[in-house]
């Protein structure tokens, strides 16, 4: 090569670079340098798709379009864990973050690894994640959730741990320098942002930890910005690392936030905003996890208006990033947006219902009970075989089933903020329902989206998202 004349020399990368579906955006002086990537993973845990289903009619009526909806590129993926059939967050969101399945309850860790309350007793080695990969690279690195930022998911980007319930240790993960610190993240993750403060804080300043540990001015003695309001958030350095709290456990459901509940929470989109604005500063690109973290919770408690709003709240969230990227990067050439779930769960859509619309403040929408498309009694309420009407949203367990003929429901009841869906099997209390096997869906969108189609395990999103990223 090094004989080469210059003008050969130039021609050769020129097509080298074209050949790797390099971008435009190379000056011709610097042709072999890929243009950095960003990489957006969202994962909306739980959102199977009957849940997308029901709340695109909740949200936009059958006829619409969620921002998910619009994705181009879409695939179906395989979720079941190394030992189950029906994972949990941990190993389903560790398969997309290492692409090896892990067993249920297990953080980034090998298929050796088994929950253990001490995971000193446990076999099994850590995998390296992506974002371990992504900050190697000298890339920018974000975490973004709704729930506590050391639950399941966000846990399996930056953390390794046998047993997902050791929050506390996985919290310690994150802090450079300090004990239990994960050094494979280097400096440190530069955006995380959810909730959690207990797991931050000693037992002294109300937290749980009990090794008297204040990780929050750890932290900030590492340098990184806190905030703990949505004036906070908006108001921090976007030069300097920054961490996020703004629950002492997990954010507020959408829906309470929006009933004025929570008035010191952000949005699910205002936490992506900012994590973007952030991160796209980065010289060498990104890799960003965003998670709608209490789909999932709302739909173990059969509470479905709560799950279909904040599937609505990550779909916004999405909306937000694509808008975003878009001013930065017009057809998202070096950016690739990939959206899926990491399980399903057991919420049907019964009946023969007819079409409802949208819900709104004085119709129940898919909330409501199911009426005849036709007939003579169009627009009544179908009737069950005791002769009482029953909800369009049904869950295949939890706690709600009523034993013996069941009581007239109307759509005033099922569509009440707190009303629990009826269920098949009892399983115990409210919060029980478990998650669904089926497959789930997944989106993509911009560079590189078209990787993805067909049915393919979750490990095998790891490859692609690897890929894209240049890791
Ligand atoms: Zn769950």
């Amino acid at each position: 090569m090094h004989k080469m004349a210059p003008l050969a020399l130039l021609l050769s990368a020129g097509l080298l670079a074209a050949g790797c579906n390099s971008d435009n955006n190379s000056n011709t002086s610097t042709p072999t340098v890929a243009t950095p990537k960003n990489v957006i993973f969202f994962l909306g845990d739980g959102m199977g798709i009957t849940t997308l289903t029901a709340s695109r009619i909740y949200a936009v009526g059958e006829e619409g379009n969620l921002t998910i909806d619009t994705l181009p590129e879409t695939a179906f993926i395989k979720t079941y864990s190394h030992d189950s059939q029906v994972t949990d967050s941990a190993p389903s969101m560790s398969a997309y973050m290492t692409g090896v399945k892990s067993n249920n309850g297990v953080i980034s860790m090998d298929g050796d690894a088994n929950q253990l309350a001490d995971c000193s007793k446990s076999a099994g080695k850590p995998v390296t994640t992506l974002l371990e990969l992504a900050k190697a690279k000298g890339m920018g690195t974000g975490v973004v959730t709704t729930t506590r930022v050391t639950h399941a998911t966000p846990a399996a980007t930056y953390a390794h741990i046998c047993n997902r319930d050791l929050e506390t240790d996985i919290a310690a993960q994150l802090v450079p320098g300090g004990a239990g610190f994960n050094s494979a993240l280097g400096s440190g993750v530069d955006v995380v942002l959810g909730g959690g403060t207990k797991q931050f804080l000693p037992k002294a300043n109300a937290g749980s930890r009990t090794d008297g540990r204040n990780l929050i001015t750890e932290l900030q003695a590492k340098g990184y910005t806190y905030a703990s309001t949505l004036n906070e958030l908006i108001a921090a350095d976007n030069s300097k690392p920054l961490l996020g709290l703004f629950n002492g456990s997990h954010l507020s459901y959408d829906l309470d936030r929006l009933n004025g509940k929570a008035p010191t929470e952000p949005a699910l989109a205002d936490m992506t905003a900012k994590a973007i604005d952030m991160l796209s500063q980065k010289e060498k690109g990104f890799f960003l996890m965003v998670e709608g973290g209490r789909i999932d919770h709302a739909l173990h408690d059969t509470n479905a208006k709560r799950a279909l709003q904040d599937t609505v709240a990550f779909d916004n969230a999405i909306k937000v990033a694509i808008d975003k990227m878009r001013v930065k990067d017009p057809d998202l050439k070096n950016t690739l947006i990939v959206v899926t779930a990491d399980h399903d769960h057991t919420l049907v859509l019964n009946g023969y219902a007819q079409r409802t619309g949208k819900t709104t403040s004085n119709q129940a929408g898919v909330l409501g009970v199911v009426k005849n498309y036709g007939g003579s009694n169009i627009g009544q309420p179908t009737l069950d075989a005791d002769g009482a009407p029953y909800s369009i949203i049904g869950f295949g367990n939890g706690s709600n089933r009523v034993d013996g003929p069941r009581n007239a429901i109307d759509d005033a009841i099922s569509s009440a903020d707190d009303y629990r869906q009826e269920v098949v099997f009892n399983v115990g209390a409210p919060g029980s329902e478990t998650h669904g096997g089926t497959d789930v869906f997944l989106g993509a969108i911009g560079y590189d989206a078209d990787s993805f189609h067909g049915v393919l395990e979750n490990t095998a999103v790891f490859n692609k998202l690897k890929t894209a990223a240049g890791l």
